[in-house]
């Protein structure tokens, strides 16, 4: 079943191929859970699942609403302090320093889906080829290719901050930094070597390969696979399994319709991790100024069925 040559590849995505690449970004991790469960009291133990689950959770957080929520969209403000740990967190995540993230990211908004997207999936030509082409290419095979040039003129702000281009030249003391302390911890909790080298490989290795996978299926998955309530100039969607796994960066389509926006998933089911814990710090005091569209400031009843706008 081939994909119609000069069909609009925006719209030509056939469905079994859209479960089908679904299915191929998840069984990997489905296939982690299998080894876990295998290998669970020989090489597998409370500790190292406690490390993996927290050390997810510390890089997400800094990924999503360091990185991506207050360093790419400024979508809300707080202290230096907590901007260098967000800038931390998010380096442990190993995607790369910084300054380069947030450019590709604001290029990405830019013209997202179009010739001069980063990491489109519809943008590798028509057929077959294309279309898992594109699924590569969002996915991972960006990453092999050259930056377009030029991208210093998306990051004047944040090359005028003192502190985060410290936390951007920093990046590999901070990614290493990722995997020493799952492995410290995991040491002394034991008082091993071997549970030093667990603590490594599930709090370093295994949560930075699933961390990558997520995001990355942000990429590829949120651009092809889900619903599209807002009729945006961009192809994405919203997709409740990875809005889930990515600590609500999966409801991509209510991103691309309010990038600016704190909060990504928009209805009261759509759950948003990551806008959870914003509002905690607010609540704490510890953020400010959180910017959320009129769209979500509605009442509870009507975030139920908020609707589609043109935008
Ligand atoms: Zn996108
Ligand atoms: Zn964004």
């Amino acid at each position: 079943m081939g994909i119609p040559a000069h069909a609009d590849p925006l719209t030509s995505v056939a469905a079994p191929y859209r479960i089908g690449t679904l299915f191929a970004i998840l069984l990997p991790i489905v296939g982690l859970i299998v080894i876990g469960y295998s290998l669970w009291g020989r090489g597998f133990f409370w500790t190292d699942l406690i490390l993996l689950v927290v050390m997810y959770s510390l890089a997400a957080v800094g990924t999503t609403i360091g990185f991506h929520r207050l360093f790419t969209h400024r979508s809300f403000e707080t202290y230096r302090p907590i901007r260098f740990v967000f800038g931390v967190l998010g380096s442990m995540s190993v995607q790369g320093p910084l300054l380069r993230w947030v450019a590709i990211h604001r290029r990405h908004h830019q013209h997202s889906d179009q010739v001069d997207d980063p990491h489109s999936p519809h943008r590798n030509g028509d057929g077959d080829s294309g279309f898992f082409g594109g699924i590569f290419h969002a996915h991972l095979g960006w990453l092999f290719k050259a930056d377009a040039p030029g991208l210093d003129r998306y990051i004047g702000d944040l090359h005028k901050d003192s502190g985060m281009r410290r936390v951007n030249d920093w990046f590999i003391v901070w990614a290493l930094l990722g995997f020493v302390i799952p492995a410290a911890i995991g040491g002394i909790v034991t008082g091993t070597w071997f549970g030093a080298l667990l603590g490594f490989l599930w709090g370093g290795l295994v949560r930075m390969f699933v961390g990558h996978h997520v995001t990355w299926s942000i990429n590829s998955v949120c651009h092809l696979w889900g619903s599209r309530p807002f009729k945006t100039r961009d192809e994405s969607r919203n997709n409740s399994i990875f809005g889930i796994l990515a600590f609500g960066e999966g409801w991509h389509n209510n991103h691309h319709a309010y990038p600016t926006s704190a909060r990504h998933g928009f209805r009261w089911w759509q759950l948003d991790m990551s806008y959870v814990a914003i509002c905690v710090m607010k609540w704490m005091g510890l953020v400010w100024h959180v910017r959320v569209p009129a769209v979500c400031q509605s009442s509870p009843a009507s975030l139920g069925m908020p609707a589609p706008l043109e935008v």
